[in-house]
């Protein structure tokens, strides 16, 4: 099933998951599926799967996971595919195998910048990338997009000339990077009704539980964090369990505005994360 077609009922609740480390212990792996089993419980619309998120290497699970979900859950899967990091008949070759598995999704990206620098395959932009997708196949394909402007574009303006490039390319549905501060993302949604992009846009939520991994990924994705949320994490930095619980309890208030302004849906960045997962699915259970 196309998961676009989620949206005929709202909003959406959808989960983003990371595959185990090609390296992983077999211990890891372990608490790897039995997480994910309690993931799944949860019921979400779809789960998307992450590939070398971060600029790592770790790509080798993506599509084996997706067929995983799809057949013993039941559950319809988004492969990621970060176009940097394929070839035109990489991405060719990846499609015949999507299309075998019955996978009608992709989340089409450029891809996070490699460590190195150097660019391994054939697409410059996601946009290009979602035209060569098109081109193959009958497939639905989403997108990512920036409510803190994406730090390599010039302006706001210029990062939203560019999503509606890739939105007129093919996307039919977009999923936002991860914010903190809701007036952005609302902020965001003016500016795509001003640029004509009428496709769904679902709002990135991560729930934090580690001061040290936010503030990175903040500075490399040009993520702004608003001083209530640096106050919070200041002050349970040395507490690991006041900190989960902190950013469960600001992610569900978060959710709980999202709701409230009838957001088309929401995509929890669960980190494969399943105490603080269902903590926020069974508080917005009766919101939704
Ligand atoms: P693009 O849409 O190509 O945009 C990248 C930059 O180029 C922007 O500044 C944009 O304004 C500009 N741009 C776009 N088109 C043009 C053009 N035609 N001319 C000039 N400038 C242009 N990374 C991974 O490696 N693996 C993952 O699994 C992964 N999952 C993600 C999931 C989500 C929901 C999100 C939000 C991000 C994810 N990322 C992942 C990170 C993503 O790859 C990076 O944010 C990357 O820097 C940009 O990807 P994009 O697809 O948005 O790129």
């Amino acid at each position: 099933m196309k998961v676009v077609n989620c949206f005929n009922e709202r909003p959406v609740i959808s989960f983003e998951i990371f595959p185990p480390r090609p390296n992983a212990s077999e211990k890891a792996i372990e608490r790897f599926y039995n997480n994910l089993d309690v993931l799944a419980g949860l019921k979400p619309a779809y789960i998307s799967v992450t590939y070398g998120a971060g600029g790592s290497d770790n790509n080798s699970g993506t599509l084996d996971l997706c067929c995983y979900i799809k057949k013993h859950y039941g559950i319809e899967v988004v492969p990621h595919i970060p176009g940097i990091n394929f070839t035109k008949s990489a991405v060719k070759a990846y499609l015949e195998k999507l299309k075998t598995n019955h996978i009608e999704n992709i989340l089409a990206l450029r891809g996070d910048l490699p460590k190195d620098g150097n660019i391994k395959g054939d697409f410059q932009y996601a946009s290009d990338l979602v035209s060569e997708i098109k081109r193959d196949g009958d497939f639905n394909i989403l997108g990512a997009c920036y409510p803190d402007t994406h730090p390599e574009a010039k302006d706001s303006v210029e990062d939203i000339k560019n999503l509606k490039c890739k939105v007129d390319a093919g996307v039919s549905q977009l999923i936002t990077q991860l914010f903190f501060e809701n007036d952005h993302y609302y902020q965001f949604l003016e500016r795509c009704e001003l640029a004509n992009i009428d496709v769904p846009v679902q709002a990135g939520i991560m729930p934090v539980v580690n001061e040290r991994q936010i503030k990175r990924m903040a500075t490399m994705n040009g993520i702004r964090l608003p001083q209530k949320f640096l106050r919070m994490m200041a002050h349970y930095q040395d507490n690991p369990v006041a900190m989960r619980d902190a950013g469960a309890a600001y992610a569900i208030d978060q959710i709980v505005d999202l709701l409230s302004e009838g957001v088309d849906g929401v995509h929890l960045y669960t980190m494969d994360n399943p105490v603080v997962t269902e903590r926020i699915c069974g508080a917005i259970k009766t919101l939704i």
